[in-house]
């Protein structure tokens, strides 16, 4: 079955061009590492019209109703849910997922647009009672001003929804450089707002090389408020850029997601979850579970059970009907893990299946399981991102919750166990910004969505998402 893909172009001032300079980066499938596209290539002068465009958008967006910003965001979610089969063919094309998983990606998408597009109802203000009674006193919230978002090739689509969905709600300009490995999606997204109506220059989409973007944008005075996903070490960039310019910003970074399966666990339920969730998008994800604290006593059922999964998996080609692992989305992810791997089985880390790129073309890791991983390993001290279980056993629930505290880290972790108590425990001591006990990892828009520690700041559902794209206006009115 063969499925098209075309070329990318820029969103500026609601028109879709090429950079001014014709440059443009190819993009590869990397199912098959061949190019099977190209994306334009922003330069200063684009971003500039880009800029000038977010600001105009801005102050036409801020003097929408609420009610009509929701309605222009559930226009172009109905959008997105009629094109999915076509966007997720797109998306697999250049990231590698499985099409169900992109389609189950487009659909979260959508119904996390249409919980923004509510909430725009409900940015409140306060009427605070005053010392005088001649004086009334008010908190007006409005939205801080154009944005400038960074998202990543892991969810071309959703990573930008988050933000987008923020930011239209409360009536912010959303400029967006998205990922040039996948842009084909993200502009597929980008059309869906274009098309339900929303203004020339509310909503801008650019690409290019990513550290002359940010560092541009972030500094301009146009932009009040920055908000990015990706590694830690690029957040921590961006994030002392936008301190330096005073900018408000949101950090989603890495994360070393620990899971503690404790002595009462239903073993068979932890596989399942935390299995599935594990090896979902080839483990390219920030909360993917990491670090497998298994209480020695079921360690050896666990890790059985583990392994079957891994090698029950079937990988391939994202495209390919009943395909469960795609691709990794570039080569470097390849080497890095296989670098990982190898540093593991030196300090004594036993290999259980997988453990290599699968050769041929394309990106394609096998789904691979560590046992006895030593705490030194690189594995358990840096984000693997791919398709790694690393294991080791603990005795005593103090010393797992020791473990899964010890790093940098605090984006999300899992847990598994009978016990109220332990449940109880686990949420209290554990520095985590997401907890998920019996369960795969679920990702709602009504709850909130960001790390602690090294893995950012700022949430990304629930209310304190609409918050970071908000200020407080303290009004005071005397009656003379
Ligand atoms: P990377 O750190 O080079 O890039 C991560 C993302 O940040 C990419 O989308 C990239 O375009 C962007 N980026 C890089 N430098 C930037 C800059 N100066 N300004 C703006 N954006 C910039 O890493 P990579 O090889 O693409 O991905 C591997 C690592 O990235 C992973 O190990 C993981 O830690 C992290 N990552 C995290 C997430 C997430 O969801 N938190 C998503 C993708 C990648």
């Amino acid at each position: 079955m063969s499925h098209s893909y075309s070329d990318t172009q820029l969103l500026i001032d609601g028109q879709w061009q090429d950079a001014a300079s014709g440059r443009k980066i190819p993009v590869r499938n990397p199912a098959s590492g061949e190019v099977i596209g190209h994306v334009a290539h922003a330069d200063v002068a684009d971003l500039d019209r880009a800029l000038a465009a977010a600001q105009r958008g801005f102050e036409v967006w801020r003097n929408v109703s609420a009610h009509e910003r929701g309605a222009a965001m559930r226009r172009a979610a109905a959008l997105l849910k009629e094109r999915a089969d076509e966007i997720a063919a797109l998306l697999t094309q250049e990231q590698g997922k499985p099409v169900a998983e992109a389609k189950g990606e487009i659909l979260a998408g959508v119904g996390i647009i249409e919980w923004f597009a509510d909430e725009a109802l409900r940015v409140y203000g306060r009427i605070v009672p005053s010392r005088r009674p001649e004086v009334q006193q008010l908190v007006i919230k409005e939205p801080v001003g154009p944005v400038a978002a960074f998202t990543p090739w892991n969810f071309p689509v959703n990573q930008i929804v988050r933000k987008i969905g923020a930011a239209l709600a409360t009536g912010c300009s959303f400029l967006c450089k998205a990922p040039e490995e996948t842009p084909a999606a993200p502009a597929a997204l980008f059309k869906c707002f274009v098309d339900a109506g929303v203004p020339a220059g509310v909503v801008g989409l650019v690409f290019g090389d990513p550290a002359q973007i940010s560092s541009y944008l972030i500094a301009h005075p146009v932009i009040r408020k920055v908000t990015f996903t990706g590694s830690t070490a690029v957040g921590k960039q961006l994030a002392a850029l936008a301190g330096q310019h005073m900018k408000r910003s949101t950090m989603e970074l890495g994360g070393h997601a620990p899971v503690i399966v404790a002595e009462d666990a239903d073993v068979a339920l932890a596989v399942k979850a935390a299995g599935a969730s594990k090896f979902r998008n080839a483990g390219q994800v920030c909360i993917s579970p990491t670090r497998f604290l298994v209480h020695n006593s079921v360690r050896e059922e666990f890790t059985r059970a583990m392994v079957a999964h891994a090698e029950g998996l079937k990988v391939g080609d994202g495209l390919v009907q009943g395909t469960q692992m795609g691709p990794l989305a570039n080569p470097r992810r390849v080497t890095a893990l296989s670098h990982l791997i190898e540093d593991a089985q030196k300090q004594g880390a036993k290999l259980l299946t997988g453990g290599a790129s699968l050769g041929g073309a394309g990106n394609f890791f096998a789904p691979t399981v560590l046992g006895d991983v030593p705490l030194s390993a690189e594995i358990f001290n840096q984000e693997p991102f791919g398709p790694v279980a690393a294991i080791r056993g603990f005795d005593d629930l103090g010393e797992a919750i020791a473990e899964a505290n010890r790093l940098s880290y605090g984006l999300a972790a899992y847990a598994f166990t009978r016990s109220i108590k332990t449940a109880h425990q686990l949420a209290q001591q554990v520095e985590t910004g997401m907890l998920w006990i019996n369960q795969p990892a679920v990702a709602s828009a009504e709850m909130p969505f960001g790390g602690v520690k090294d893995s950012g700041y700022g949430s990304e559902g629930g209310p304190e998402a609409l918050e970071a794209y908000l200020v407080a206006k303290a009004v005071s009115i005397a009656a003379v």
